[in-house]
Parts: structure tokens; sequence; C-alpha cells
């Protein structure tokens, strides 16, 4: 009898058919999926870093705001699902007013994470902001990413910030997003100490990417919102023209589809003075 016709190795050839199949159709699917996400066009890797990653990081650093409250992510009364809008490198004398016009066609909150050199270079946007009901928080004065810089110039430009944003909307300033989402031990420490939110995101559809359309803006973020989202979208010379266009499209269908916006949960506490 030779091997072939033994029922135990024969058993044993179908079971590693099977098996060898089923990694096949794994990996062929995983393909696919990747091939799709290729021709989207969408870069792999700004969506691993600024969603994945976030969601995979925000269980480890609990006084990082990564998600809205539990509490606060399904209205019980209306079943409806909370989603935190929040805009970066702000203001700019172009996008801004789109911006605020969108929103205010469609009562929708959002919380404006500034940069202080851009405040100050045009200071009636942020009681423009505070009027219409929006939040504002701190992007440091230049953009400073909290990696590559000595971390007294991080603090020293978070304070600079802080003071001309509550000089200019006449009330606290108590968030604090990092740019490019870059924060160190001594930053959640200066937060802590100066009674400051550090307020990162779940969701980075990547409109800043040259390489991301407007349809791409639309569709990674219907994919991967869940309640208590917070979205972070961007106010700077790249995007221009494509935020408020995706914008345009995604408020009044979120809106429609049972999606309340609200402000970042916000302190309430005094600016202190730093020696
Ligand atoms: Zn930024």
């Amino acid at each position: 009898m030779s091997a072939f016709e033994s029922p135990h190795i024969a058993a044993g050839i179908s079971n590693s058919c099977g098996w060898h199949q089923a990694l096949q159709t794994m990996g062929e699917t995983a393909y696919r999926r990747w091939r799709a996400r290729r021709q989207e066009g969408h870069s792999r890797h700004i969506d691993f870093w600024g969603t994945y990653a976030c969601r995979c990081a925000a269980p480890w650093f609990p006084d990082v705001l990564f998600r809205g409250p539990v509490c606060d992510r399904v209205d019980p009364q209306t079943g409806n699902r909370t989603l935190y809008l929040t805009v970066d490198d702000g203001p700019t004398e172009t996008g801004t007013p789109r911006l605020l016009d969108l929103f205010a066609r469609h009562s929708v909150p959002a919380t404006f994470f500034l940069v202080g050199q851009n405040a100050k270079a045009w200071p009636e946007a942020v009681p423009r902001m505070v009027a219409a009901g929006h939040a504002i928080g701190n992007h440091t004065y230049t953009h400073r990413d909290a990696w590559s810089s000595l971390f007294p110039a991080v603090a020293q430009e978070l304070q600079q910030t802080r003071t001309l944003l509550e000089d200019q909307s006449g009330r606290p300033v108590t968030a604090v997003r990092p740019p490019h989402g870059h924060f160190t031990a001594k930053l959640r420490n200066w937060c802590r100490e100066q009674h400051q939110q550090l307020v990162l995101w779940d969701l980075l559809p990547a409109d800043f990417s040259p390489q991301t359309s407007v349809d791409q803006i639309c569709r990674f973020t219907l994919r991967h919102l869940r309640p208590g989202s917070i979205l972070v979208l961007h106010d700077n010379p790249q995007t221009v023209d494509r935020t408020p266009a995706a914008l345009a499209r995604l408020l009044p269908h979120l809106l429609e589809h049972g999606w309340t916006f609200k402000l970042l949960p916000q302190g309430t506490q005094r600016r202190e003075v730093v020696k």
C-alpha cells in the first residue's frame, strides 16, 4: 500500500489542504483590502498613526482625551450619537470664515485649537468664534513639535498662547492639543499642573495630506466614526479647498443620521501666573 492509499495519511493531506485553503483565502482577503485602500490613494501610514494607533494607545494614557466621556456618547432619550468636531491650526483669513459660515448654517459647534501667532495676526477671529458658540483651545504659538523641541520652549509657547487666547476671548482656555499629536511625559505633567486637558482624537481623515480628496475625507470619516469620536480636521493653507468642501457634505448627512455635535468638555480653571 502506498502512502497515499493510507486513510490516515490521506486524512492528513486533506486537513492540510483545508488549512492551506483557509490561509490562502485570508491572505487574498487581506491583499484585496490593501489593494482597495491603495487604489483609494489613502496613506496607510497616516491612517495607522492617525486613527488606529490613537485608539490602541488611549487606555494607556487616561489623562489624555482621545474620545468623549462614556456617559455622553449616546443620548439615552433620543438615541442620538455624539460627535466632537475639532479644527486645528487656525485661524486663517481664507479658511476660518468658510468654516464658521458652514457651522452657523448647520448650527454645529466646534472646538478650534488655535496657533497663537495666527490668532495674533488676525485678532478678530477669536471673538467671532466665541460669539458663535464655539470653544477654543491651545495649539502652541508657532505649531511647535514637542518631540523635536526642548520642553521649556514648548511650555513657554503654551503659556504665551494661553494668555493671548484668554485675553482675546475673555474666557479661560483649558484645552491643549499638541501639534502632530506629539506629547511627552513633561507635557502631560505641565497640563496636570496647569489644569489643562490634553486632547488628542480618535478619528483623523488626513485632510491635510495633498493625496486626500474630499471624497476620501468623507468616506474615511463615515467608515470610522463611532459614538463619542473626536474628529480632527484642519484650517490651514493646505486644507482650505478640501476641508470646507468635505464638511459641506458631511454635516447635513451626519445630522440627518442621528449625530449630535457637542463641544469638548470644558474646565473653568482660571489662569495661573507663572513666574
Ligand atoms: Zn496642527
